[in-house]
């Protein structure tokens, strides 16, 4: 079966992207350059001071959102990059989610003659009340909506969140706590955007952040490629060409992985190598880089449903302007099964004792299938690497704000698998 037949039957594969450039020369044919990703470091140190003062936790980081570089103790020169344990929202999209808040924060402040390191001496009740005739709306699977609705929030904008029905019932419990508006829909995520999209109006102060089509939030997930490289000097874990770095990625819209992707072939070239991972039931970025058909076609299209427990990724058609950059500088995609994900879940506690959602699990089918599948063989023979120089870093993107109970009801059924 080739690789279409393979997405379209749900069995799960590695592809390899037969359109990847080198990557000097896929970087220059994008709109986005160095200087944005800067810009977006910029941005986020420039609000360190004020979270500090919104969210006293952040205090011993200064107020810096990021998560540790872990080493697995099972397997050698294997990593995790633990956004599951990310502040304040507990998954990768305090870094996307939050960043776009951060854009509409200051836009409004300039409207106002104000700046956001001039306002840092101000009362968080004065800034408050300057957003509370302002609101967000959002399309979410569950994780987008609770960061914009957490740091929305805490400014004091309303915020509305349109959830998909895969949408876990805990999430949305947590935002109408919070103060946020729920609109429970009961279709997939392409519908909730879609009617979040027709709900806002600028003029109105009415904000929609388009996790669809955001250049914002791929800018704030590509400023975690630079704090990554820090952290691999610190470790003094190499990275050039005869210590290739591969990471591995769980994909829904793709901004998450895409916008880490565009910062990590900046820093690294080719010498990074990066894939992502999706559910056989939702494999939205391969399948529109497989078809060429980028956002147009979506897994509906071709009979999948969607069903999946990785809720982070269940959704039916990639981001246009992600898949878009992509297509030439990504290295390749790989799928797996929800029964896979919940195995890692499991095997991660067992190991590390550290709790993940089941979309955050994807990324552990990475190293396996590189090193171990005859396609995966096969691309580290042509690139020349040797299995035992590469350094693999799995990309855990949530969980740490689960419930118990809901973490305790995944980790039977891996264990009821998989023992
Ligand atoms: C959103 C999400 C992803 C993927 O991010 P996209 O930008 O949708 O590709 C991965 N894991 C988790 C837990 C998520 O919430």
């Amino acid at each position: 079966m080739n690789a279409f037949e393979l997405i379209k039957n749900k069995k799960p594969l590695l592809w390899i992207n037969p359109d990847k450039l080198n990557s000097e020369k896929a970087l220059s044919t994008k709109t986005l350059t160095t200087s944005d990703i800067k810009e977006a470091e910029e941005r986020l140190q420039r609000f360190a001071p004020l979270l500090i003062k919104i969210f006293p936790e952040l205090q011993s980081t200064g107020g810096v959102i990021d998560s540790e570089l872990m080493e697995l103790g099972l397997s050698e020169n294997t990593f995790i990059k633990s956004d599951h344990s990310l502040s304040i929202s507990g998954s990768i999209k305090a870094r996307g989610g939050f960043y776009a808040v951060f854009v509409i924060v200051e836009k409004i402040l300039s409207e106002h003659g104000l700046s956001v390191t001039n306002i840092t001496n101000k009362t968080v009740k004065d800034i408050r009340s300057l957003f509370a005739s302002r609101s967000l709306v959002v399309g979410s699977t569950g994780n987008l909506g609770l960061s914009i609705g957490l740091m929305g929030r805490a400014f004091g904008f309303s915020v509305t969140v349109h959830m998909s029905l895969d949408a876990k019932e805990w999430k949305k419990e947590k935002l109408k706590k919070i103060g946020a508006t729920v609109v429970e829909h009961k279709s997939d995520y392409t519908v909730a955007c879609r009617v979040a999209r027709l709900s806002a109006d600028e003029h109105k102060g009415i904000y929609f952040i388009d996790d669809e089509n955001s250049k914002d939030l791929f800018l704030g997930y590509s400023a975690a490629a630079t704090t990554l490289s820090g952290q691999l000097k610190e470790k003094n874990i190499p990275v050039d060409i005869d210590h290739p770095l591969f990471v591995y990625l769980p994909c829904g819209v793709g901004g998450a992985p895409g916008g880490i992707t565009f910062g990590l072939k900046h820093i690294f070239g080719d010498n990074v190598h990066c894939f992502f991972a999706e559910p056989v039931e939702a494999p939205a970025m391969i399948l529109g880089l497989v078809t060429g058909e980028n956002s147009s076609v979506s897994v509906n299209d071709i009979g999948l449903t969607l069903d999946t427990c990785a809720d982070g990724l269940a959704v039916g058609r990639p981001s246009e302007f992600v898949a878009g950059i992509m297509t030439t500088l990504l290295d390749g995609c790989f799928t797996l099964k929800d029964n896979d994900m919940l195995k890692y879940l499991k095997e991660l506690y067992d190991t590390e004792g550290l709790k993940i959602e089941p979309s955050a699990a994807a990324g552990f089918a990475g190293p396996e299938y590189l090193t171990n599948s005859s396609i995966g063989k096969d691309y580290l023979a042509k690139n020349k690497i040797d299995t035992k120089n590469i350094t693999h870093i799995v990309w855990t993107t949530g969980g740490s704000m689960e419930p118990e109970e809901e973490f305790q009801k995944n980790y039977k059924i891996g264990k009821f698998l998989f023992e």
